[in-house]
């Protein structure tokens, strides 16, 4: 930790780590960059605002009463956020001791960044709270789908797979945009919506590829219950053994009539079948419920995913997510009420987790 003087005198600390930077100018005035000079983080005493790759940002406030505003901004708006962190560590005291970084956030240009991310990726609407942090590699991008009726991530996207040459090409270039800012990122995200949704033989070359140009990172990915479902179990220990070590599959609900009328493809009891095979052959599991069905759904919802939940044989390293729909107006009770009538799961080892939509930046 190194400790300076800024122009109005005060001491301000700053942190340089294998993987980020961080300047801490007061409690409330607290900055972070990754090694590529990308602003991670802001926090301003009350606010935290995180930035992704993307330039899109999210402001996290929490209120008096404890309750939590949360507020997607565009990228033009958090570029200002941007240049004011560079202006704030602009302290030439520094740069002596690494010219590199500094340089890196000093000069970063977010509208460039921006356009590069654009080149690479497009877009990727949507990731698992835990897969924050990790590198996404696109082998597929949109959803197959894509009829879900409560869900518009990939509305009027078509879809493609990758063949695993392209694939290679799009891994070797998101490996040199991230440059080493991939050092913060401790796994590869398979996009982009059901990352067994593509041919065995593929899949399992996209898994070498992956590991091949982002060594030692396990892979997760979304994943349908239908498409496990058509597996031999000893294709899911092959992709298993290839580093595909997390899933994390949609079930929203343990109530097949809400399913269907969603248009939901995998159905309970593709879901409880799905998890059984992927926990024997040894994948941790993330299963999604959704939370702000409406009135007319809420108490068979709660009853039948309930029932659904304690089915799966989740364990220690298991994740249940609950993500209110958004919009709904009882998402975040629902999704409470859910967690109360699953916190027993917890005596094994399974982590309950809140899954914000609204806060998922890449
Ligand atoms: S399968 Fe998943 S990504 Fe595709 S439409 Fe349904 S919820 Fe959305």
């Amino acid at each position: 930790m190194l400790r300076l003087t800024d122009s109005e005198g005060s001491t301000i600390s700053l942190d340089l780590t294998p993987t980020h930077v961080a300047l801490m100018c007061s409690e409330s005035e607290i900055y972070s960059w990754d090694r590529s000079g990308r602003l991670l983080s802001y926090f301003d005493g009350t606010s935290h605002f995180w930035r992704g790759l993307s330039g899109e940002a999210v402001l996290r406030r929490t209120t008096t009463d404890h309750g939590k505003q949360v507020r997607r901004l565009a990228p033009a708006y958090a570029d200002t956020v941007v240049r004011e962190a560079q202006q704030r560590c602009a302290l030439r005291q520094w740069r002596d001791v690494e010219p590199l970084a500094y340089d890196r956030i000093r000069y970063y240009d977010p509208a460039q960044d921006r356009q590069s991310y654009r080149t690479i990726y497009g877009r990727i609407p949507i990731f698992p709270p835990d897969a924050y942090l990790s590198v996404v590699l696109q082998a597929t991008v949109g959803c197959a789908w894509n009829r879900c009726t409560f869900c518009d991530f990939y509305r009027g996207e078509g879809y493609r797979v990758r063949p695993p040459e392209q694939f290679r090409a799009h891994a070797v270039a998101v490996r040199e945009f991230l440059g080493d800012s991939a050092l913060l990122r401790k796994r590869v995200f398979l996009g982009d919506a059901d990352v067994m949704g593509v041919g065995t033989k593929w899949l399992e070359k996209d898994l070498q590829i992956a590991s091949e140009v982002f060594p030692d990172r396990p892979c997760q990915g979304f994943c349908e219950a239908v498409s496990v479902l058509r597996r031999k179990s000893t294709d899911l220990q092959r992709f298993r053994m290839l580093g595909l070590a997390r899933v994390a599959i949609g079930a929203e609900s343990g109530h097949d009539p809400l399913l269907a009328l969603w248009k939901k493809r995998s159905r309970p009891g593709d879901v409880a079948e799905a998890v059984t095979a992927l926990k024997h052959a040894g994948y941790s599991v993330g299963v999604i419920f959704l939370a702000g069905v409406p009135a007319e759904f809420e108490a068979a919802h709660l009853a039948d995913t309930e029932r659904l939940a304690f089915r799966l044989g989740l364990g220690e390293g298991d994740l249940v997510y609950l993500s209110p729909l958004v919009p709904s107006v009882n998402g975040v009770e629902q999704a409470n009420a859910l967690h109360t009538v699953l916190r027993p799961l917890e005596a094994n080892g399974v982590r309950i987790a809140a899954y914000d939509i609204r806060q998922i930046v890449y």
